[in-house]
């Protein structure tokens, strides 16, 4: 049942009983007019009271949490209430509403991959993301209302944050020196400022690859051009015997041979590079490869070593025959080409169980110094560049073997010794890794793409 009825009539009652109340005293006091004078002070008086307690009741209302309705009131004071208390409500609403928004406009430049700074006009900071707390190693919490300049004293951004032209980005170190961040400030509102920050490091990283590339690559062609370009010079202007005749067109044949070998080894590379990754399903016998491999390595060793391959190996590898081809024929080139007369060299089957399972090639030449062997992947990398010339080398051939590993999810170990040898071994994830089943595998003709060497 509802009491809302009562409280006005409490109200009036509590009127009524003060004007009963001044009568009363004016009458006591015996004079019509103080009798009058008290009903109505007395009225006065109640209404007032009256007024206190809702006044009261309001402004206590308005102090707390507003977690309970008003509730109800009597005359005006029903109004009163029920529009603060829907103004209220709709301040309330929009407040949150912006609140929210806030929080998910903040949450969106939070996950951001740039590193987004706002400033106020002092230059100290307002908010910043995670990605900027750690390219400029500040601290989301504690670092705010801090003067950048104080915190971040890289000269190079303190100069272009202080210059106030922003129309580029200007490129600075990061936290460490080995890093690079691309930073653009921009102005808004009351003189605020935006700064946003990229990392770079391996955008430069790559472009100074490229550079070294294509100076590299430069570098080899121009050696054989150069050296043809002499011959050409010496039969156009020398009169030769067919001897000398025949000699100078076989170094003309060398020359344009190393300068094919390079141009392939570079389209090899190229090639991987942009070709999906080899697929799990198209499987090859590794026996047949390896009769391939080793026919070549003959031919290559024309009799000064002993090569020894597995008789049979009833293993299958998932991948790309022409790139596996590729890695392992170069592993054995190289093994060929860096070992001595006499020497000897052995291609295995290592599977040591729990996952690992690896082609071996190993050779008893003339071995690597170890600070050599981090760097010997690289393109170009050569420990000895001109025994790697003299015997038909690019530099790129170890390089192509450890992206063939790459893109079949495996790896290339190497350990070696100066003067005793050395040993490559092309790691294989088990998942392409089985051995070979009673039915033929399907021969890989689509995979069997050019790669020479
Ligand atoms: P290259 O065409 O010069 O042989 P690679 O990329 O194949 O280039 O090899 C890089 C370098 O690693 C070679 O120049 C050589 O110094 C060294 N190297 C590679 N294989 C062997 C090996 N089996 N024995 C000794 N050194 C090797």
């Amino acid at each position: 049942m509802s009491w809302t009825w009562l409280r006005p009539l409490l109200a009036w009652v509590a009127c009524a009983g003060g004007a009963a109340i001044g009568y009363g005293l004016g009458a006591w006091v015996g004079h019509p007019v103080w009798m009058a004078a008290a009903g109505v002070s007395g009225v006065v008086l109640m209404l007032g009271t009256h007024d206190a307690v809702h006044a009261h009741r309001f402004i206590r209302w308005l102090r707390g949490p507003r977690t309970v309705a008003l509730g109800d009131a009597p005359g005006l004071w029903s109004e009163v209430f029920f529009r603060a208390e829907r103004k209220l409500k709709a301040l309330e609403h929009d407040l949150l509403q912006e609140r929210e928004q806030r929080s998910q406009f903040l949450s969106a430049i939070e996950a951001s991959p740039n590193g987004v700074l706002l400033l106020d006009e002092s230059d100290q900071i307002e908010w910043c993301n995670r990605v900027a707390a750690e390219h400029f190693g500040l601290d989301v919490q504690r670092d705010i209302l801090q003067r950048i300049t104080n915190l971040v004293r890289v000269p190079a951004f303190v100069a272009y944050l202080q210059g106030g032209t922003w129309t580029e980005p200007v490129v600075v170190e990061g936290r460490d020196a080995a890093s690079s961040l691309s930073v653009l400030v921009r102005r808004y509102g009351q003189d605020r400022k935006i700064v946003l920050s990229m990392d770079i490091t391996e955008r430069q990283r790559g472009e100074a690859m490229r550079r070294d590339f294509v100076a590299n690559v430069s570098h080899e062609i121009r050696t054989p051009l150069t050296v043809l370009a002499g011959f050409i010079e010496t039969m156009e202007n020398l009169p030769l015997t067919e001897t000398e005749r025949q000699r100078v067109l076989l170094l003309m044949r060398q020359q344009t041979d190393r300068m094919h070998v390079l141009v392939a080894d570079l389209l090899t590379l190229a090639q991987l590079e942009g070709s999906p990754r080899p697929s799990l399903d198209r499987w090859n016998r590794l026996s047949p490869l390896l009769q391939r491999i080793e026919a070549d390595g003959c031919t290559l060793s024309a009799g000064r070593h002993t090569l020894a391959f597995p008789a049979d190996l009833p293993v299958e590898v998932a991948g790309v025959e022409a790139e596996i081809l590729s890695a392992v024929g170069n592993l054995v080139n190289n093994a060929v080409r860096y070992t001595p007369a006499g020497g000897r060299i052995e291609v295995s089957w290592v599977d040591h169980g729990a996952g690992y399972a690896a082609l071996e090639v190993r050779d008893n030449g003339i071995g690597i110094a170890r600070e050599h062997l981090p760097r010997l992947t690289e393109r170009f990398y050569r420990v000895d560049g001109s025994r790697s010339r003299e015997t038909g080398g690019t530099g790129l051939g170890l390089a192509i073997v450890k992206h063939v590993m790459q893109r079949h999810g495996g790896e290339l170990e190497v350990e070696s010794e100066p003067g005793k040898g050395s040993c490559f071994r092309l790691v294989f994830p088990s998942a392409r890794v089985r051995p070979t089943t009673a039915v033929q595998a399907v021969p890989n003709t689509f995979d069997d793409r050019a790669i020479t060497r």
